[in-house]
């Protein structure tokens, strides 16, 4: 399992020969004719007159009976995040833990993504968390979507968390009842429940995402988003097969990670597929292959947690002895740093690590433009298929399908980087320019609006001691302890990146935040304490920690093509996440917890 994965163009330029200066007047060139004065503001809700983009295609709804029960613990999203604290909570020995999610089943991002091609592109023994418990090895380096959404069921089936569910159910009001020490929670099927603990684990990236491209509703052919796979039309399943589009002429908006896996397989199936780019994507060798058995037989108790913690600090920066994943990401670890904690070598001045940076980026960017110049054949297509920004600038892509994709006759690129996008979507075809491409199929992999909750959005007012609304607490900045909890909303805990840690293997972080709050939960239950609560104090400490330790990353992005990593081009506020990194937030956490957290308590050390 440590062989470095294959690497077809193993060129390196030497640093002599890069022209930095030409470069970034490149980048430069290429970020100018994308940026569009309405930024963010161009895209649409699948909500609405658009809602049928987001309605779920996998399960029929059930009717039932509204719940006006009481339960210990109500955990808001059935995701990784939900899942895993449910059965941390159930570890601790909670009995009454209800689930509950807008979807179907469990499985979160991974039930609404089925596409097909759809695989985890971080590698699955580190992903996938809870394998050892659920005593499972995956059966790919990188999982397949099916494999990963059936063993979030498999999680909730040996934590015993199917017991008391709320599948197809919104959240749609949460308020603090300061008699009871309970929540009330109002719901879209009518129910209004109480729960002593409510955790909040619903994305942040589950709503669809549609661009406001003009006459987009005007289009008669059939169209859907790619994490609404509608299989009906299109048949065949998330391997492929797709029989449904063997007479159709088909259209692909968006090449970003979700258009990198799913283009190969409609290019495979689709009488004729044209693919609307407007930023290609860096595509890096993926090199997929099934686990060794010999190595899965040859694992140890606590193989898992070792992994995940070395992909952690290989990806953080710190001193390991062995890579213990060697991929594409490892490989990157560097130029990936630059995003959350900036370079770490502190003997060299700030113009010096720069240099080193971007000679870095430079190099592992050529060395990617150089594939493509070795896979696709045709040099038109090649040159337009190129990525000429800085690596981090959009989420990293791995395939060894995707460029492969470009060669063959029934398949059309068509760039659209000159006009911001696609101009225009009549009843029966995409135009660019002037050029009009008649198509029966529109397929969105347009990706989801970031960041947006529930509670975020609004779309899930929480009441809190007064009837105090938690946005407006958080109206001049958000105001948490690590993250987990604010003070007037007791009893409430937040899943997320948000004033906690951050990483590509979000389960991972996801998994030590389900550890924080069931160990919290778990000494209130041993206190016979009812309220859970940080102080004031706490809180603005910690909005103050953040503040202070904020890597502003606004140079960088500024620089960078736009994407929903800067907002599309206007730039993120720093300090969203705590930017020293995901190693010393979780020893910070540890720390807490072993001499701090009667605080939250009130009880004594
Ligand atoms: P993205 O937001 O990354 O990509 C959207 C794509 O749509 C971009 O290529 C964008 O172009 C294009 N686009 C938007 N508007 C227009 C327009 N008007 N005309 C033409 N093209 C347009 O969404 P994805 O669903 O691809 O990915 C979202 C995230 O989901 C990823 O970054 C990743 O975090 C996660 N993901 C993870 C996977 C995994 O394996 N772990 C797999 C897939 C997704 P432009 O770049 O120019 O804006």
């Amino acid at each position: 399992m440590s062989t470095p994965p294959e690497t077809p163009t193993n060129i390196t330029t030497p640093a002599e020969e890069i022209d930095l200066d030409t470069l970034r007047a490149k980048y430069a060139h290429e970020r100018d004719r994308r940026l569009r004065p309405d930024g963010p503001v161009q895209y649409r809700s699948a909500a609405g007159e658009f809602g049928y983009y987001a309605k779920d295609p996998y399960t029929p709804r059930t009717d039932r009976e509204p719940k006006t029960d009481t339960v210990e613990v109500l955990v808001i999203g059935g995701g990784f995040g939900g899942l895993l604290t449910g059965a941390r909570l159930r570890q601790a020995g909670i009995e009454s833990i209800r689930m509950m999610d807008e979807a179907g089943d469990f499985g979160g991002t991974w039930y609404w993504n089925r596409y097909p091609g759809i695989h985890c592109d971080i590698e699955s023994y580190s992903y996938m968390p809870l394998l050892e418990e659920v005593g499972y090895v995956p059966e790919w380096r990188y999982a397949p979507g099916e494999e990963i959404r059936r063993h979030a069921v498999a999680i909730a089936e040996t934590f015993d968390l199917y017991r008391d569910t709320l599948f197809q159910t919104r959240a749609t009001d949460l308020a603090w009842d300061e008699q009871a020490d309970e929540w009330v929670i109002e719901t879209d099927r009518g129910d209004r429940m109480r729960a002593r603990f409510v955790i909040t684990s619903s994305g942040t990236m589950t709503q669809p995402k549609l661009p406001g491209i003009p006459g987009i509703e005007n289009f008669r052919g059939h169209t859907f988003h790619t994490s609404r796979w509608d299989y009906d039309y299109t048949g065949g399943d998330q391997t492929g097969g797709l029989q449904g589009l063997a007479d159709k002429k088909v259209a692909i908006i968006g090449t970003g990670a979700t258009g990198v896996q799913v283009i190969p397989k409609v290019g495979e199936d689709a009488e004729h597929l044209y693919v609307f780019q407007r930023t290609p994507s860096t595509v890096d060798v993926r090199d997929n292959r099934p686990t060794d058995p010999d190595w899965a037989a040859s694992l140890r108790p606590g193989w898992q947690r070792e992994r995940m913690e070395n992909f952690l600090a290989v990806i953080a920066g710190e001193e390991v002895e062995t890579d213990l994943v060697q991929d594409g990401w490892t490989a990157t670890s560097r130029l990936q740093r630059k995003m959350i904690t900036g370079s770490l070598d502190t003997t060299l001045s700030p113009q010096e690590r720069e240099r080193i940076d971007e000679i870095a980026d430079a190099q592992t960017m050529n060395r990617i433009r150089a594939r493509v110049d070795e896979v696709v054949e045709d040099p038109a297509t090649a040159e337009l298929l190129k990525p000429w920004y800085r690596y981090m600038c959009k989420r990293p892509c791995f395939s060894d399908h995707y460029l492969q994709t470009f060669n063959r006759d029934d398949v059309t690129l068509v760039d659209t980087a000159d006009h911001g996008g696609v101009t225009r979507i009549t009843e029966d075809s995409i135009v660019v320019g002037e050029a009009e491409y008649p198509v029966d199929c529109i397929i969105f992999a347009t990706g989801f609006e970031v960041g947006v909750s529930g509670v975020m959005s609004g779309a899930m007012p929480v009441h809190g001691r007064g009837g105090q609304r938690l946005l407006e607490s958080w109206a001049t900045g958000l105001r948490t302890l690590h993250g987990f909890y604010t003070d007037g909303f007791p009893n409430l805990f937040h899943l997320g990146a948000l004033h906690n840690a951050n990483s590509v293997n979000f389960t991972h972080i996801l998994s030590e935040q389900a550890e924080h709050i069931a160990a919290v939960i778990s000494r209130a239950r041993q206190e016979d304490v009812h309220v859970v609560e940080p102080t004031a104090e706490a809180v603005q400490a910690w909005v103050q920690v953040v503040a202070e330790t904020a890597h502003d990353n606004s140079a960088f992005q500024a620089q960078c093509t736009p994407g929903y990593y800067n907002l599309e081009g206007a730039g993120l506020p720093a300090g969203i996440s705590y930017s020293p990194g995901p190693i010393p937030f979780h020893r910070l956490l540890a720390e807490w917890r072993r001499t701090s957290m009667h605080e939250v308590l009130g009880v004594k050390s």
